[in-house]
């Protein structure tokens, strides 16, 4: 089988050929059709993420790698163990499996599985970059109803990074207060996902006018460019006085600190950080502490959410995102136009 693997950090992807996994026990092998590229991708090539001050964190690089983690494909092979899945049907794989014996994995919480012990799909063994996958249990492979196959393994990383982050914001149905920061592939399912699952329609917030023509078409109430000139004091009003939850897909310094300004002096503001941008932030802490206010990281979600969001999207209520398709040899190309900001919405590899 082809994959395209990661040999060094920043270095063109290898075409590499080497033996079709065979399954065993309860294992599935599925053959790659599509693989959603997302920035963690560029992370995990650059092998290290910006913390600010001109400082980087190394993000831990198994060379060599086929990436891909939002995999879509057919069931071509089981182990002898497997049962209740369809040789010939075409699924979405869950990639962030755990060791299966620490206490996170066992609390059905393996997306917290150590980085050391972690056997999370294109980022810790290969994944979609390669043309066969090996997942080594049956249920991490979720049916996709009639969803784009080139949008289909989106849910497994984007999409259920978005409804992880929108369930930590405590929403209430038709709540007017929620602010979206990035209009980007994953700000916009995030947009999608609130209405169909939460029944909300975000403000939301870019430094590009064309990502927020995007949003206002894909359902945004309102769009708002925070470069503009009272930017945030047009995001106060149109929320009542404060932003009730802010979900910042970015995650850089500016979006930060123009994002948790939006709570004025209302108390309980959540802001949920996404973004893997980067960057550090200063907290004015007696102005946190007396607005109790929450800042949480999240970090894609459970079994359980990808179970929940995977129903609501053969439901059909999920609008569809548009995906740009391209061939699975254009890998390098593609890490590098994410990279450069040169991709305007989603892209997907093609096998
Ligand atoms: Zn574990
Ligand atoms: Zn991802």
């Amino acid at each position: 089988m082809k994959s395209y693997q990661v040999i060094g950090n920043g270095l063109p992807l290898e075409e590499v050929i080497s033996d079709k996994p065979t399954p065993k026990g309860k294992e599935v092998l599925i053959k790659t059709i599509a693989c959603g590229v997302c920035h963690s991708d560029v992370h995990i090539h650059d092998g290290y993420f910006d913390v600010g001050n001109d400082k980087k964190m190394a993000s831990r690089l198994v060379q060599p790698l086929a990436m891909g983690h939002e995999i879509y494909g057919e069931l071509v092979e089981t182990g002898e163990d497997v049962h209740g899945v369809e040789i010939g049907k075409k699924y979405v794989v869950y990639p962030w499996i755990g060791c299966g014996d620490c206490k996170e994995c066992e609390n059905d919480m393996e997306h917290y599985c150590g980085p050391f012990t972690a056997q999370n799909l294109g980022v810790s063994v290969n994944g979609g970059h390669a043309e066969y996958v090996l997942v080594k249990d049956a249920r991490y492979l979720f049916d996709a109803g009639d969803t784009p196959e080139e949008l289909a393994g989106s849910y497994a990383c984007r999409g259920l990074t978005a409804y992880s982050a929108l369930k930590k914001a405590d929403l209430k149905s038709g709540q007017n207060n929620l602010v979206i920061i990035g209009a980007g592939g994953l700000g916009l399912l995030a947009l999608k996902i609130a209405k169909a699952a939460f029944n909300i329609q975000p403000i939301v917030v870019d430094i590009d006018d064309q990502k927020l023509q995007a949003a206002k078409k894909a359902g945004a109430r309102e769009v708002i460019n925070s470069k503009n000139e009272g930017a945030s004091e047009k995001i106060i009003e149109l929320t009542n006085g404060s932003a009730g939850a802010v979900i910042d897909f970015v995650g850089s310094e500016s979006s930060v600190n123009f994002g948790y300004k939006l709570f004025g002096f209302t108390k309980g503001g959540q802001y949920i950080l996404v973004g893997l941008l980067g960057g550090q932030f200063n907290l004015q802490l007696p102005l946190h502490t007396f607005t109790a206010r929450t800042i949480s990281g999240t970090y894609v979600g459970s079994l359980k959410e990808m179970g929940e969001l995977m129903e609501l999207v053969r439901s059909g209520k999920i609008d569809p995102v548009q995906v740009e398709s391209r061939h699975i040899s254009q890998a390098t190309d593609t890490l590098r136009d994410l990279k450069n900001g040169d991709i305007p919405g989603m892209v997907c590899l093609k096998h």
